[in-house]
């Protein structure tokens, strides 16, 4: 049996194992009690600080947030109840079952070691932080959204149901105990990016300045020589001389997320974003972070399935030539959220085009998709630029 190590370097298998994720991301899988509760103490839980796609299931029981394929590609579990696809163990493997039919082997990944730990108030860190994919840090400053609180959420979103009373996570989080969590996943764990998220508030210039006063109390507990080696995702500040902040502070990465093209539709589906900040707005922020950054490292994200494809590319476009990376997750029916199960199954050909289409812009601009097939769970963007779909 391949060691872990192994079997992340398996490259031979990423071909297999992209087509599998594909198949993951359309559909989703079933429950497996039984098998998630023979192997809930070795791999990394869903811990429900931001969103959930898990349907039918009691957040309190432990399921794998994602899973491990061959040659290191890593998946999000989305479970429906639904899915042709189910997981199972069968002769000392785990294998992803497509209509009983075996599509790959699979294995969980583990818990990341810094939750083993407290900050010094004595709290459990993983109240503060998770591992995203394999390797990259990942909190959200404020688990929660005030767009939301007035009725004005994304469509797709889930994060004010997701994160209840009952759920331990700490909502809106503190940067002094934030630079200790980074000290002990540095310590601890081998992490290779970060990604920092929101909660959107109503006054921009706070949502702005709670980034900026996490950013400055963790870059030097982290462990890049004060970089934010990854993405702070946000949306901009009202006054837009302060954007220079985070270049000024070393943010590798920031994006401003559109998440649906055109404008029209992002009134639509994303009225808390239109109404408090404006689509001209965040277009504005976008160009004006090129400016500081030049060309291909500035971001802004996309729910893939909810606009057409024509309109998709269009934004695509626009954010490619202007000098901005555009990338996409792949839309989940997420619980309680507006849209909830309305859409469906995304197209198959819907996400082959659009990531194709990703690719060639990447390609012509000589831009590289976000992280890597390892830690963009919900993506094929890696998958499609390097040829393996
Ligand atoms: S801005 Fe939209 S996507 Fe972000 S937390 Fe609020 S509702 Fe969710």
């Amino acid at each position: 049996m391949k060691s872990f190590k192994e079997y992340i370097n398996y490259s031979a298998g990423r071909a297999l194992s992209a087509n599998t994720k594909f198949n993951l991301l359309i559909y989703g899988v079933r429950d497996n009690s039984e098998l998630f509760d023979k192997y809930s103490s070795s791999f990394k839980e869903e811990h429900y600080a931001f969103d959930n796609g898990n349907w039918g299931i009691d957040k309190k029981r432990a399921t794998p947030t994602e899973i491990i394929l061959p040659g290191g590609i890593v998946s999000k579990l989305h479970i429906r109840p639904n899915s042709p696809i189910h997981l199972e163990e069968s002769g000392g493997s785990l294998l992803i079952c497509k209509d009983n039919k075996e599509l790959s082997e699979f294995r969980f990944l583990p818990r990341p070691n810094f939750w083993k730990y407290q900050t010094i108030k004595g709290i459990c860190s993983k109240r503060y932080a998770q591992m995203y994919g394999l390797n990259c840090l990942n909190f959200n400053i404020y688990s929660g959204c005030e767009f939301q609180n007035c009725g004005k959420g994304c469509k797709f979103c889930s994060v004010n149901s997701t994160v209840d009373k009952n759920n331990p996570i700490i909502v809106k989080k503190d940067p002094k105990e934030l630079s200790e969590i980074c000290q002990l996943a540095t310590y601890y764990d081998d992490i290779d990016y970060i990604i920092i998220t929101g909660g959107s508030y109503i006054d921009g210039n706070k949502e702005f300045d709670n980034h900026i006063d996490v950013i400055k109390a963790i870059k030097n507990h982290l462990p890049w020589n004060g970089r934010i080696k990854g993405n702070v995702s946000m949306m901009p500040p009202k006054d837009s001389s302060r954007l220079i902040e985070l270049y000024e502070n070393g943010v590798d990465n920031p994006s401003f997320n559109m998440e649906v093209w055109p404008k029209s539709a992002f009134e639509k589906f994303c009225p808390g974003k239109a109404q408090f900040v404006g689509f001209d707005k965040i277009i504005s922020s976008l160009k004006q972070l090129v400016t500081y950054y030049g060309s291909g490292q500035v971001w802004s994200n996309f729910v893939a399935g909810i606009v057409s494809i024509e309109d998709m590319k269009a934004g695509f476009q626009f954010m490619a030539e202007n000098g901005i990376v555009p990338g996409a997750n792949i839309y989940h029916a997420e619980v309680n959220s507006a849209i909830g199960k309305s859409l469906g199954i995304i197209d198959y050909d819907y996400i082959k085009e659009l990531y194709s289409y990703a690719t060639e812009l990447y390609i012509k601009y000589n831009y590289k998709p976000y992280f890597n097939a390892s830690i963009l769970r919900n993506s094929l963007a890696n998958e499609f630029y390097e040829g393996l779909l």
